[in-house]
């Protein structure tokens, strides 16, 4: 039986919980195909990539820290790849040609979406203005928010991505960049963290009366145990504290449906996953 093989390539790797889901998803769909974990030498991406694809590789999930290089590896970009500029899913075609597209973005609106929450003419605040962040924020913007406040440790990568995406800002949408100590005074309906200081259990400075009372938070990083993030906004009046693990199984939901053309359910996941 011919076997489809795909993997997701990193460094450190040993961590990632895709394998998981989209072996959950394969058996689910009922595809032919295999999904396991690729080290690469941290230079020696490209490498790693011809040489999985050589060898019958059909597509690879990109992630820390290579989606810059996976950027600039691919032929062809996709336009929310190109806004995003960061590439975290690679699809072989069959004339040889490496397509690079990302999917971060709509894992994130599609988690949130999953759980109700209102994004149109809500007042968004976004922590951080990494790679993660910039992935974000058109399908966020394409929400019609009220306002969508990014704030950074380094104030002026805010400010520039918020210049970058005026674009994509419908004309009622307040888009404005800035650092933490600029917040003093502003209440937001939804928090995202797409900082990486839960990673390191730290908490960017934030002012105590910033989320609305009932409001959201979603921390994009995750972990056995609520993030630093996560007890912050518990003890600041959130209705909800989501962590990232919706996000990513709702990007690799999209990464599978561009390489396999069909959908698999997420719910069964969620649940067994938590
Ligand atoms: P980057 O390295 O590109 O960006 C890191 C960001 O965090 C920068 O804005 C940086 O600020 C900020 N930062 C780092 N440490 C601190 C700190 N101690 N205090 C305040 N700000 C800090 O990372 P990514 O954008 O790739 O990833 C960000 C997070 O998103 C990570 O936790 C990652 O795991 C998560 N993620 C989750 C996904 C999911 O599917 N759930 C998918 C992708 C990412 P500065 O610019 O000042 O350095």
């Amino acid at each position: 039986m011919h076997i489809d093989h795909y993997a997701v390539i990193g460094n450190p790797i040993a961590h990632s919980k895709s394998p998981q889901i989209h072996t959950h998803f394969a058996e689910q769909t009922v595809q032919d195909m295999d999904y396991v974990r690729l080290l690469a030498p941290l230079d020696g991406f490209q490498q790693t990539v011809f040489d999985f694809h050589t060898t019958g590789g059909r597509g690879l999930n990109v992630t820390v820290p290579f989606k810059l290089e996976a950027y600039q590896l691919a032929d062809i970009i996709s336009p929310r790849a190109q806004r995003a500029g960061a590439v975290n899913t690679l699809i072989f075609h069959p004339d040889g040609r490496i397509e690079g597209d990302n999917t971060d973005g709509i894992g994130l609106v599609r988690d949130l979406l999953y759980h109700h929450v209102t994004l149109q003419d809500a007042d968004i605040l976004i922590l951080g203005a990494g790679g993660a962040v910039r992935g974000v924020l058109a399908p966020l913007l394409s929400e019609h928010p009220a306002s969508l406040v990014i704030a950074n440790r380094t104030a002026d990568k805010a400010v520039q991505l918020a210049q970058d995406f005026s674009d994509l800002c419908a004309p009622r949408t307040r888009l404005h960049g800035c650092g933490y100590a600029d917040l003093s005074g502003q209440t937001f309906d939804i928090i995202v963290n797409g900082t990486s200081a839960s990673l390191s259990g730290e908490l960017p400075p934030l002012p105590d009366d910033l989320l609305k009372p009932g409001g959201l938070a979603y921390d994009m990083a995750y972990g056995s145990e609520p993030t630093a993030f996560q007890r912050w906004a518990q003890a600041h009046g959130a209705s909800l504290a989501l962590d990232g693990l919706g996000m990513l199984i709702e990007q690799a939901a999209e990464s599978f449906y561009l390489w396999r053309g069909i959908r698999p359910d997420t719910q069964t996941l969620r649940i067994s996953m938590r």
